[in-house]
Parts: C-alpha cells; structure tokens; sequence
C-alpha cells in the first residue's frame, strides 16, 4: 500500500471540514482533506440557503459549498476525492485508509464525516427530492409558507419540526408509525395541542404523487391485527424526521460516542479523548445541526490542531 504523512488532516468536506481547511491552511498546517461520499456534504442536497450569515439575498447550498471549497483551495489545502473506508488511532501518528487502498498517516486529525438523515427508502424519496421531500425543517421549511406538509415521525425531532413548520404553514400532518408519540412529554403536549397540527397515529407513508413536485402522499392506516386502510392526502412537502446516523463507525473503537453514534467531545471544545483527534460539525453535533455552528466547530477544531502542533513541536 502507498503510504504518506501530513501533518493535519481533515476528513469529510461539509462547512466544518471545510472551515477547518481554512483556518489550518492559514495557520500553514498544510491540511489535506478526503471529501467523502458527498463532496459538499448535506447542503449540497437542499436547494437556498437564507440563514447563512453573509448572503443577504441567500444562496444556493451547492454554490456556498463551491465557495467554501474555493476558499479552503485559496490556503493550499490539498482536497481529494475519497472516502475513509478504516482509521487506527491507538498510537500517533494516526493511520487512515482511504478507498480501502491508500494509507495515510497523520499528526492531527479533523473528524467532519457529518450525519446522514434516515429515509424511509421510498423511490419516491429519490423522485421528489428538492421537489417536496426534505429531512429539514429549518432549511426548507420557508419554502412551505400557507402550504399543506407533513412529517414523518415521532420522535423529538418530527415534534419540533412540525411545531417549526406550524408555524409556516396552513397545515401540518404528523405521520407516527404507531398508537404513541415517543417524544418527550412537553414536546407530545405542545404537537397533540397545536391547533394547526393533527396526528396520524398508525399510520405510513407508501410513497409520494404529483406532476412537477410533491402533490400527496399515499397513506396507510393500521385498523386492526389484520386490517388496514389506502388513501391519498394532499400535501405540499413531505418532511422526514426519523433520526439521522452520524457518520463515525470506522472511530468508534477509539474515542467516545453517544448511544446513537455521535461523537462526545470534551466540554464545548472539539477534542477528542485521543490527543491530536478532534471532531467538528453534525458528526458531534446532535443538537444544533446547523450548517454555521458546524463552521463554527469546524473553525474551533483548526485552532486546536494548531496549538497542539505547536505544544508537540516544542517539547521536541
Ligand atoms: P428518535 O429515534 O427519538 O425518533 C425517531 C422517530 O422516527 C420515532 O418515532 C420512530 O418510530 C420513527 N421512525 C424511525 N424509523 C421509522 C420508519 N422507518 N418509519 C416510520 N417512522 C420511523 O429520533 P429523533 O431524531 O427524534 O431524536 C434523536 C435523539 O435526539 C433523541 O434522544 C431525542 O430525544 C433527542 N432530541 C432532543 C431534542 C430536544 O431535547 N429538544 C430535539 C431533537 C432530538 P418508533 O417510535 O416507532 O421507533
């Protein structure tokens, strides 16, 4: 296998990975980045961005993440095409294996691999995508203003989703799989009180029509052991809001996550409990998910890297 060392290097290219590449580039680290699956990551998927500090008119999540990318390129960071298929980080200099065929070794390492939205696996998720379906409310839910949408889910993400588009929307469904909500008890109360919300207990989506974009969604309704019933719901959006996975299986042996997977960092900094590891962005983040907190992480998980080149460097 080919092998090469770098002193800082990124993994996953979202606005975390790319701040950090900025900010090391800067402070001349010379960080070189894999982009992953997605180059870009999850804004890539959604169509305008209006809560971006900075644009003003806002602006298209691919063109902010081209922007981003020119940016992080501007300081010399060396941006490559691959995936992380494995990491070892029981000693340093950390190894990552990229394409299942490549090693690199590292001094300091930026997790920014991001969380991926859960989808039911519907093809019409697919079909309809940035034409009505969404996995977030915050980013795409301006578009649904007086409109009829519904969320998927029933957990405390579909609440608060739905409780946000409440307040956009003519109209909001709550599609729950089944007869209970396993959202907090504030957060039940607030949906099961809201005058524009109603609750589809038992109830799945089958899969979505419409001529140029969403227009309904095919129901089905549990009504027994052995029963159930079909019918169509006019809808503007369909909105998914059954979990996101973060991406961090190949680091879990290593450093701390959470039952679901994110990864725990010590206090409000990006470190890891492996020195010279540090994660940014929704991979650690399953609260704000937010595209300007990840650059804010992103940034923070740079400065760290900095200060521990530099402490190593004069222990030497
Ligand atoms: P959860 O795993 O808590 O809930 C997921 C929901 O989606 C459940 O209702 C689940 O149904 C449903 N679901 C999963 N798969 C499917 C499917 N294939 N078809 C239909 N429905 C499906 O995820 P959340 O993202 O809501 O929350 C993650 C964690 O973050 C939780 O611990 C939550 O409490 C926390 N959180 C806290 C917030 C806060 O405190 N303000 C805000 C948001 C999240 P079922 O119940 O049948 O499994």
């Amino acid at each position: 296998m080919d092998r090469e060392h770098v002193k800082c290097l990124i993994i996953g290219s979202g606005p975390a990975g790319y701040t950090a590449a900025i900010y090391a580039g800067r402070a001349n680290l010379n960080p070189v980045m894999y982009e992953g699956l997605t180059p870009g990551g999850q804004l890539t998927t959604t169509t305008d961005v209006e809560n971006f500090p900075g644009y003003p008119d806002g602006v298209d999540g691919n063109q902010l993440m081209d922007d981003l990318r020119k940016q992080a390129s501007r300081f010399d960071t060396d941006i490559r095409r691959g995936l992380a298929t494995a990491a070892d980080l029981s000693k340093a200099p950390y190894t990552l294996t990229i394409d299942d065929e490549k090693e690199i070794t590292c001094d300091t390492l930026i997790i920014s691999t991001g969380a991926t939205a859960k989808y039911l696996g519907l093809e019409d998720e697919t079909k309809y995508a940035g034409m009505g379906v969404s996995a977030c409310a915050t980013c795409d839910g301006f578009f649904y203003r007086k409109k009829v949408v519904a969320v998927v889910g029933g957990g405390d993400t579909a609440c608060e989703e739905a409780i946000y588009l409440a307040g956009l929307a003519s109209k909001v469904y709550l599609i729950v799989r089944k007869p209970f909500l396993r959202a907090s008890k504030i957060m039940q109360s607030r949906v099961m009180n809201h005058e524009k919300i109603e609750v589809l207990f038992e109830h799945n989506a089958e899969g979505l029509y419409g001529e140029n974009g969403v227009e309904g969604v095919h129901l089905v309704k549990r009504l027994g052991e052995n029963d159930e019933s079909h019918y169509d719901l006019a809808i503007d959006g369909f909105f998914l809001a059954i979990g996101h996975k973060p991406n961090s299986d190949i680091f879990k042996e290593y450093i701390d996550t959470d039952e679901v997977g994110y990864i725990i960092t010590e206090g409000q900094t990006p470190r890891t409990k492996v020195p010279g590891v540090f994660a940014a962005g929704d991979v650690a983040d399953s609260h704000y998910r937010q595209a300007i907190t990840a650059a804010g992480s992103g940034c923070k998980a740079a400065i760290e890297a900095e200060h521990y080149l530099s402490e190593m460097a004069s222990k030497k």
